[in-house]
């Protein structure tokens, strides 16, 4: 679907860099805003614009979003209420009909679309370790350099981090020169799509599971999962 039409971006075509930040968002959550808006003062690019990029369904996991596309997008948007320089762009959504898209086209069409900006792509530690089995991975390094988030868990450490990037055996070394100084130590934020999705299957949003989420996104999941 790479001839479809590319999605108008709602950022002033004057924006320097953009830090594109793709996800499920199933349902978005703070882990999704505070350590991004942290990740962007800290790689010294605070007049970068943040675009958030929907998947349609990510080719990374096995079954599609619980959430539907529009509810998604109505919840991210309530959940990025107050951040500045940031925009939803919705182009995976409209271009994917429902099936995988890949992030190469992703940059690909963005850079088309603004040929002189910067661009890097922001990912959680867990997506840098995943990194090289997405489509064209070198390519991905080379369009748009990482910025890292540190996560719980294994990938917690910038050392770890480091680790495990190495043993994967998958990077030049130039490659992994560009990852790790990609690494951002942001304060880390507990939160997790899954642990909520669980929290609504289950007995719903208890206070622990509530903290996960942006006031508007915790009021507009109590009134309906749906
Ligand atoms: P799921 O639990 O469904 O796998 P998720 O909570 O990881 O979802 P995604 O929408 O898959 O959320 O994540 C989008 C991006 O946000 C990924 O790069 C992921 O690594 C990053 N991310 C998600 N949660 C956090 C967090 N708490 N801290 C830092 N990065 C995060």
């Amino acid at each position: 679907m790479d001839d479809a039409p590319i999605t108008p971006l709602a950022v002033p075509s004057e924006a320097r860099t953009l830090i594109v930040f793709g996800g499920t968002f199933d349902p978005p959550h703070w882990g999704h805003v505070k350590p991004v808006v942290e990740a962007r003062a800290l790689a010294g690019v605070n007049d970068a614009w943040l675009v958030y990029v929907p998947a349609a369904r990510s080719p990374h996991k096995s079954i599609g979003p619980v959430f539907s596309d529009a509810r998604r997008v109505e919840l991210l948007r309530l959940a990025m209420a107050e951040i500045d320089h940031a925009a939803i762009w919705t182009d995976e959504l409209d271009r994917g009909g429902g099936a995988a898209t890949y992030t190469i086209d992703t940059l690909r069409r963005l850079r088309r679309t603004r040929p002189n900006a910067a661009l890097r792509l922001l990912i959680g530690a867990d997506q840098a370790l995943a990194l090289h089995r997405w489509r064209e991975p070198g390519e991905i390094v080379r369009l748009a350099p990482p910025l890292i988030m540190l996560r719980g868990g294994v990938e917690s450490s910038r050392d770890a981090l480091v680790a495990g990037l190495r043993a994967l055996g998958a990077w030049s070394a130039a490659e992994l020169g560009v990852l790790e100084s990609a690494i951002v130590s942001i304060t880390p934020v507990a939160a997790s799509a899954t642990a909520i999705r669980a929290a609504l299957a289950g007995n719903g949003l208890d206070d622990a599971t509530r903290a996960m989420l942006p006031p508007g996104v915790s009021l507009a999941l109590g009134r309906s999962t749906g």
